[in-house]
């Protein structure tokens, strides 16, 4: 299938890695140039080489912080007009909310809600304007079913989810549509890290604590981050204008009911 994007720019947030990376690979597949971003250098400047090589795509590779002015204004720079807009950052820590101060909250909220709006913010006029854009937010599945221990996550993802779906609605006549992925366990370093604190507090290996995720899971497995990309890829396609302001849910099942 054909999404018809080929030729397309776009910017990918947080990318180097697990899902953010995955995104970027499946819509280099499709013939989309790329900014990939990033913190760390050498994991990002390997992607960009490992996409270049196999997809033979234009990939500019731009370090910073996603959730600073500074990170978002490299990223900009290196595409003041994308057509397509892939937020990301890490998620925040795990815990008990009686342990998380003010900074823990703004950290939390800077990430996961406020680089995403002022990223949309920067670049949704142009796509007005030229008549196509496609924005896909990263999530987690924690915004349709709370994790306890994700407090600080449930929290800023909300946010952004109730921004989103108030804004999917104003600018879709322009063949701009922003949609939310939800992921649920996909086995990226996020995912292990998760599995290292559930480790930690049952005195189990972690290895044993990843195999009990995949089973739990109607699939019997935890997601491949390269089935998530393909869903953003579809998200990004020409002809998905009609699908707008969704929180699409990718976790195999987990959430339990007759309409997911
Ligand atoms: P990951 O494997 O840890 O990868 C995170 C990527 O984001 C890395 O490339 C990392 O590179 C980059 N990054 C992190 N913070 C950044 C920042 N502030 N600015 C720029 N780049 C940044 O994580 P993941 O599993 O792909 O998760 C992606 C998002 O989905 C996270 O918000 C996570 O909480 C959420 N999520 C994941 C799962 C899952 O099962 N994997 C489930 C639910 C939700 P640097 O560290 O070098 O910056």
């Amino acid at each position: 299938m054909d999404l018809g994007i080929r030729g397309r720019k776009a910017i990918v947030c947080a990318a180097s890695k697990g899902l953010g990376r995955a995104c970027a690979f499946s819509l280099a597949r499709e013939g989309v140039d790329l900014v990939i971003t990033a913190r760390g250098a050498e994991a990002l400047e390997a992607t960009a080489a490992e996409i270049r090589a196999a997809t033979g795509v234009k990939v500019t590779a731009v370090t910073g912080d996603i959730a600073t002015e500074a990170g978002r204004a490299a990223a900009l720079a290196a595409c003041p007009e994308p057509d397509i807009l892939v937020n990301n950052a890490g998620g925040p820590p795990p815990g008990d909310f009686r342990d998380w101060g003010r900074d823990d909250w703004i950290k939390a909220v800077d990430a996961n809600m406020l680089a995403p709006i002022f990223l949309i913010k920067a670049v949704v006029d142009g796509m007005i304007g030229r008549k196509f854009g496609r924005i896909v937010n990263i999530t987690s599945a924690s915004v349709k079913s709370p994790i306890p221990q994700l407090g600080m996550s449930n929290g800023a993802r909300a946010g952004l989810t109730g921004f989103v779906a108030g804004l999917a609605r104003q600018v879709a006549k322009h063949n701009v549509t922003i949609n939310n992925l939800l992921p649920g366990p996909f086995l990226t370093d996020r995912l292990r890290s998760g599995a290292a604190f559930a480790a930690q507090k049952s005195g189990r290996p972690v290895d044993e604590v990843l195999a009990e995720r995949g089973k739990e899971n109607p699939t019997g497995r935890v997601g491949d981050p390269a089935e998530f990309g393909e869903a953003c890829a579809f998200l990004c396609a020409a002809t998905s204008g009609y699908i707008v302001g969704h929180n699409l849910l990718l976790d195999g099942g987990a959430f339990n009911s007759s309409i997911a």
